[in-house]
């Protein structure tokens, strides 16, 4: 059966929008407001003749009880466990935040195979800026952006080494 990646992040990092760029349909409600993604929704993404399972999910935040309704956070929790590799998006422009720190130790010590994207590297500026999320520990950053498709292809080509 196919794999699933799992694509979680704080809200407005561009989850839904990489998602629909993967999936290559609209599908993923895209939103300046936080926590849009209310449920799993589940795409299938195809690259190379090669296909694979991509789930978007609402934004994950460990450090906010109150951040996010409670079975936003559960169904992000939930995507992660049953996927086999965890597509981890931060935002090149913000840089990285406490939050994204927080995350990046869960997942580090989830043991589950990670890569992190930083999205929003929408030119070679941002990009330079997106190479500093190195600081998360948790190995090659892909810079990409969802919105434009820059760097998408070949963070495509470096998943489908990952499944
Ligand atoms: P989510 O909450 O993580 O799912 O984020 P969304 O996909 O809803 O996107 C949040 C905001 O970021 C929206 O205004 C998007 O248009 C914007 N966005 C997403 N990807 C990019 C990108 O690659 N570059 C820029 N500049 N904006 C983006
Ligand atoms: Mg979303």
């Amino acid at each position: 059966s196919a794999p699933l990646v799992a694509i979680i992040g704080r809200p407005n990092v561009g989850k839904s929008t990489l998602f629909n760029r993967l999936v290559g349909r609209r599908e993923a409600i895209v939103e300046d407001r936080p926590g849009v993604t209310r449920d799993r929704l589940y795409g299938v993404a195809s690259w190379e003749g090669r296909h694979f399972l991509v789930v978007d999910t609402g934004g994950v935040d460990p450090s906010l009880d109150t951040g996010l309704p409670g079975h936003i956070r559960s169904q992000a929790e939930v995507a992660m466990e049953e996927a086999d590799l965890i597509l981890f998006v931060v935002d090149a422009k913000e840089g990285a935040t406490a939050v994204d720190i927080d995350i990046a130790a869960e997942l580090r010590r989830s043991g589950k195979p990670v890569m992190l994207a930083a999205n929003k590297a929408d030119s070679p500026s941002r990009e330079l800026a997106a190479a500093a999320m190195h600081e998360l520990g948790l190995g090659e950053v892909h810079a990409v952006s969802a919105a434009h498709g820059r760097g998408v292809g070949d963070f495509c080509d470096a998943l489908l080494e990952r499944l």
